[in-house]
């Protein structure tokens, strides 16, 4: 039996050697790191170590990063009215988020429903810059949530001209940048963002570890667990040291390695896109008029089921999935598509690929033999054609 083949780094991404190592070391401590003992300090230093990476890797200082557990909490701990600036202490009265969110900012946070607000996206999955500026243009201290990169598409959102539209019409800009981190440049301030979430186990740090990273003047009156004093009283609670370590860890090793590994993966993913193509040409590729993540792919051919093509590539040793949300098992049909008008039986097919630094060519020539091997049955089976 040959190795599995891995396509599945948007869902997480495998530990990284030195962040498992950095958690190993942690897992040998015994300290508390609220405790002022040497046993504490150690713990305290491993957190504040970590959150020095985490700030490096976006540009912003640490005392503004926020460690929380993932990204779905970092998402909750933003969304609120309740962020205020020196010289703004009303609550935020809307909130507008685009309609190709992940469900941790789709729920609306913190927000009354009857104050959230979705933005469409165009055929591409981009934000409509016109109807983002008409919608906040009619609220008075709006929050704006707007993704890096889609998690199913790959496709990147012009961050530094919605912050701009954003802060023209006195808003506030919230980016929730985990499938961005490690694939494309994740500067706070290039961006434009005031608020950015990132999540350790996209990076290949351990999952249930993230962050939330506030620009220096924003204040969060209202946190999400109230109790203890950790993390500047914005999210009480002994932290996971080991989780953090790793977090950091895997951080500061995307932050040297990134740009390197996006070459390689836009090279991977480029044989992978060809090759689909040649084989099958009505497949198509989701969000590829736009900029995208180099690592994703979702792609279709019409008529085919995503469930049935996703059980064959696993029982074929690779693991993709589907661009749709899976719940209880079962393939619902994708928001992020159904927002960019495309029809059922199109959605109905979608399969992500998504690579990482570790992919190689070797896998893209098994992944694409499988799909020559399939794709006939498959084909066969959306045509009504007993196979
Ligand atoms: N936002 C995006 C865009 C994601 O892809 C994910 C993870 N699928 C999350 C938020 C949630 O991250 P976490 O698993 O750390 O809660």
């Amino acid at each position: 039996m040959s190795e599995r083949v891995y396509f599945d780094w948007n869902a997480t991404a495998p530990l990284r050697k030195p962040a498992r190592a950095a958690m190993s070391a942690a897992l040998e401590l015994t300290g508390n790191a609220a405790s002022v003992h040497a046993e504490g300090r150690a713990a305290r230093g491993l957190v504040e170590a970590a959150r020095a990476q985490v700030a490096q890797l976006v540009g912003a200082e640490a005392k503004n990063v926020t460690l929380t557990s993932g990204a779905t909490e970092a998402n909750m701990l933003a969304l609120t009215p309740a962020l205020e600036t020196a010289s703004e202490k009303r609550p935020r009265d809307r909130l507008f988020v685009s309609a190709v969110e992940h469900p941790s900012v789709a729920s609306g946070g913190r927000f009354a429903s009857e104050n959230v607000e979705v933005l469409p996206v165009d055929a591409d999955g981009l934000v409509d810059l016109h109807a983002l500026r008409r919608a906040i243009a009619r609220a008075e201290r709006p929050l704006i949530s707007v993704m890096l990169a889609n998690n199913e598409t790959g496709v990147i959102q012009p961050t530094p001209e919605i912050a701009d539209i954003v802060h023209a019409a006195n808003g506030m800009l919230h980016v929730d940048a985990v499938q961005g981190s490690g694939r494309v440049d994740c500067g706070i301030d290039a961006l434009g963002a005031d608020l950015m979430t990132l999540s350790s186990h996209k990076l290949g740090g351990p999952q249930g570890s993230g962050a939330l990273i506030r620009r220096g003047d924003i204040h969060i009156a209202d946190p999400l667990i109230k109790g203890g004093r950790q993390e500047r009283s914005l999210r009480a609670g002994t932290e996971n040291v080991a989780a953090i370590a790793g977090f950091g860890t895997a951080a500061s090793a995307a932050a040297d390695t990134w740009q390197a590994d996006a070459r390689h993966m836009a090279e991977l993913r480029g044989q992978l896109e060809a090759g689909i193509k040649a084989a099958t040409p009505d497949a198509v590729i989701f969000g590829a008029a736009a900029a995208r993540l180099p690592n994703t792919t979702l792609f279709s051919v019409p008529g085919m089921k995503a469930e049935t093509a996703i059980i064959s590539f696993d029982l074929n040793g690779i693991a993709v999935s589907s661009g749709s949300a899976c719940s209880s098992g079962k393939v619902t049909a994708s928001h992020v598509l159904a927002a960019m008008g495309v029809e059922p039986q199109h959605t109905r097919g979608a399969v992500r690929l998504s690579l990482g630094w570790s992919s190689t060519e070797a896998e893209v020539k098994r992944f694409l033999e499988t799909w020559i091997m399939l794709a006939g049955s498959l084909v066969k089976e959306r045509r009504g054609i007993a196979a």
